[in-house]
């Protein structure tokens, strides 16, 4: 039996989400249709519409449905920009921490080259935490020409939770709007969208035990955005394509109970976190934790996200040791991505110092609603072996 420890990749459906799922794929008919099945299609909708709205803090007129958390972030990066830009062409810097994920950085950087924006990197601390105050002296420097800010909720790979409530208030002071990648936060730390000022923020469905191919952009009725995809006019025109009603279903019940189940998930998985963070420096004793530690700030709140623990192996190369403990039937992940084939060093732990050599020997391990302790025992009885092995298959190669 395989030990899940790849939840921040995705995580397994619920059974409410899977139920209400395959009930909709009985259903016919198109939202948009006029007759009595596109009615009831469109019923469906909205009210998943409300039903994730009111989980996340929003209206349901601020959620913009997508195919996922890529194309969400992409509408909010490539919308905000051109929609900004459509009124005053001086606007073309894009302001992003440096830890971005790839579907925040790569439309920034494809804007760079292809329509004229500036792309501003956002230094981070040691901990992965932003620089508030480089974001502050960018604004008062350039703040008329600033189109936007985006900077996401909790980092995918180091788990940690950045300080939006300051990003907020130092944008709102120069009018510009805030975007934020609230992927990997939603079900794992509390999340108000109303409470939190943001413009707009990214969720997606199968990080929370809905399906993939789902998720949403919850956007401010006020907020311009120019549409990415053109068509049918979807989605206050902003998304158009037929929306898929089932997933949208499916993608809201499983949003609901994340939101429901997240304070128990923090307490019981950051316990188990707790562990496993102590089983792995137990096992490899040289390992290293990245990352904000300890995960909970003196005055309390979330530093890092409870389900998340990356570590770097000295010596090692994290793709070895990834399919070294794959063979033994561990699954986990590097936490960052390949480039044709090839491993890269990630660029969140080259952006809070890491250097390249050991930022090579990363791998994340991250819990989720299934986790027990038996899989922490089995990755610290697997561990041993495979850091030993994955060091002189490192050491033949040099
Ligand atoms: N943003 C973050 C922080 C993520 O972790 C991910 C997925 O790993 C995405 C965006 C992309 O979401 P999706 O897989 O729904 O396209």
């Amino acid at each position: 039996m395989t030990t899940y420890l790849d939840h921040a990749a995705t995580t397994p459906m619920r059974v409410e989400a899977v139920a209400a799922l395959t009930a909709a794929l009985f259903e016919t008919g198109n939202a948009s249709s006029l007759h009595a099945a596109g009615r009831a299609a469109r019923r469906a909708l909205e009210e998943s519409r409300e039903q994730l709205a009111a989980a996340l803090g929003a209206r349901p007129s601020e959620v913009v449905w997508t195919a996922g958390g890529t194309e969400a972030d992409n509408l909010a990066i490539k919308g905000l920009f051109w929609a900004r830009r459509a009124h005053d062409l001086a606007r073309r810097r894009i302001l992003v921490s440096a830890v971005e994920h790839h579907a925040v950085l790569d439309p920034a950087f494809w804007l760079a080259e292809h329509a004229g924006a500036q792309v501003v990197l956002l230094d981070v601390d040691a901990d992965g935490r932003l620089d508030v105050e480089a974001l502050e002296a960018e604004l008062d420097a350039h703040g008329p020409e600033t189109a936007l800010v985006s900077v996401m909720w909790a980092n995918n790979e180091i788990g940690t939770v950045q300080p939006l409530d300051e990003v907020v208030s130092a944008a709102r002071r120069h009018g510009v709007p805030v975007h934020a990648d609230a992927v990997q936060a939603l079900g794992q730390v509390p999340l108000d969208f109303a409470a939190s000022g943001l413009d707009a923020l990214t969720v997606s469905g199968h990080k929370v035990g809905g399906p993939h191919g789902v998720g949403a952009l919850l956007a401010r009725r006020e907020l311009e955005l120019t549409p990415v995809l053109h068509g049918g006019g979807q989605e206050r025109g902003v998304r158009s394509g037929t929306l898929d009603v089932p997933v949208a279903r499916s993608f809201a019940v499983a949003a609901e109970l994340a939101v429901a189940e997240q304070p128990e998930l923090a307490v019981r998985v950051g316990g188990l976190r707790d562990e496993l963070v102590a089983a792995v420096v137990g096992a490899v004793p040289d390992a290293v934790l990245r990352g904000p530690w300890p995960a909970t700030a003196p005055e309390g709140g979330a530093r890092r996200l409870p389900a998340n623990a990356l570590f770097t192996f000295p010596g090692c190369e994290g793709d070895s040791l990834l399919y070294l403990l794959d063979a033994a039937g561990i699954a986990c992940s590097t936490g960052s991505a390949c480039q044709a084939g090839v491993p890269q060093p990630s660029h969140v732990l080259l952006a809070t110092g890491v250097p390249e050599r050991d930022a090579r020997g990363a791998l994340r391990f991250s819990l989720g609603r299934t986790s027990t302790r038996a899989d922490v025992e089995a990755l610290a009885a697997a561990l041993p072996e495979a850091v030993e092995r994955a060091r002189k298959a490192g050491m033949a190669t040099r």
